[in-house]
């Protein structure tokens, strides 16, 4: 605390990222990174970028990548905003369509930035229960608030089906609804078909994950041209340049490079698939997900205990010491070969604990 801050520094509770490592090698499935590298493409094109040209400020209106993105979807060049990550895209959202004081609502089980926003950009969060399988229960949204959430949503990996966000827009036309597809591309199918019908729709995507570009820093929004101008105009208010040269090159790669794209997030997938069934083997209840983590608990052994024991292995996996997920751990998939260590790793730590356990007669 100090004496020169500002009355917001000091009410704002920052946001506190997922672990990432100094002190040793671990099985990193903590930050749902994706474990495979980018598109080799994509490397090439960041190699190509970075000659003398980075003397010069890059293009303020990322108008090429923008239109990478704009054909891909169908959409129009002035359909698409581009920034630094979606969690850039996410915090321009609060002061592009809120006013303090607002309402915005949101899961009470969800991506923890939304809370942290709303307090940065003083608008009045309103929470809305999971019902007890930890699905969205859509129809409990009000008609009159702003909406933001995740779909699949964050950490349980749950998806809502595409019906059912097209008939949450046709009950919530006044409001603005920001619907987070950090995840989508894991078994979802994008809202971005449902554009044209809805203006009050907003669908953000980012390159972190079935793109494997989290350290690029990109993320882009889908939504109508009068949307998009509002982002617009608070970007321009805080940073001209949030895209440097490099990312720019490299995400209209990422964008280009469809095969690896369908390669990668398939291989995800089906690890997932194989991983799920391994835990059930071990006794785990899985939620079914949609994104490239799985979120799970254990019948007997406590998660925080499996947390601490993991991560003692090598083995790093996301713990929330929050209420009603308190007993859970959410897994990031890795390659094949990491969750074949991590399913080993886990079993040996199961078959210990059930020897340490009395046995019950
Ligand atoms: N939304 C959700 C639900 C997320 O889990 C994340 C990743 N932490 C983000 C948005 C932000 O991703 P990025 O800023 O890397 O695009």
């Amino acid at each position: 605390m100090s004496r020169f801050w500002s009355e917001r520094t000091r009410h704002i509770s920052p946001y506190i990222p997922g672990e990432q490592p100094r002190d040793k090698k671990y099985i990193k499935l903590n930050t749902n990174e994706n474990p495979y590298p980018p598109s080799p493409k994509v490397l090439m094109a960041i190699q190509t970028a970075a000659d003398s040209d980075l003397r010069l400020y890059p293009d303020p209106t990322c108008l090429h990548l923008r239109q990478v993105i704009a054909d891909y979807f169908r959409l129009t060049v002035d359909q698409v905003f581009v920034g630094n990550g979606s969690d850039e895209i996410l915090a321009f959202c609060f002061p592009a369509f809120f006013n303090p004081g607002d309402v915005i609502c949101y899961p009470d089980i969800t991506y923890s930035f939304y809370p942290v926003y709303a307090r940065l950009f003083q608008l009045q969060p309103q929470t809305v229960p999971l019902d007890d399988n930890f699905d969205i229960p859509l129809d409990t949204f009000p008609a009159n608030a702003g909406l933001v959430f995740p779909n699949p949503n964050a950490p349980t990996g749950r998806l809502v089906s595409l019906q059912d966000i097209a008939s949450l827009l046709d009950r919530c036309r006044q409001k603005i609804v920001i619907l987070d597809e950090a995840y989508i591309d894991f078994g979802g199918e994008s809202a971005a078909v449902l554009l044209e019908k809805y203006p009050n729709l907003l669908v953000v995507h980012t390159l972190s994950k079935s793109r494997s570009l989290a350290g690029l820093r990109l993320g882009y929004a889908l939504g109508q041209a009068d949307l998009i101008e509002g982002l617009e105009r608070i970007k321009n208010s805080f940073n001209s340049y949030t895209l440097d040269r490099l990312a720019i090159a490299g995400g209209i790669a990422a964008i280009e490079d469809e095969l690896y794209f369908q390669q990668t997030r398939e291989k995800v997938m089906v690890s997932r698939a194989v991983t799920t069934a391994a835990l059930h083997r071990l006794g785990f209840h899985v939620l079914d997900s949609a994104a490239n983590f799985i979120f799970v608990s254990h019948p007997t052994i406590k998660a925080s205990d499996l947390f601490v024991t993991l991560k003692q292995q090598g083995v790093l996996v996301r713990y929330f010491n929050q209420p009603r997920i308190d007993n859970w751990l959410r897994i990031t998939i890795g390659t094949d070969d990491e969750m074949q260590r991590f399913i080993e790793i886990l079993t040996e730590i199961i078959q210990q604990w059930s020897n340490l356990r009395p046995a019950v007669f």
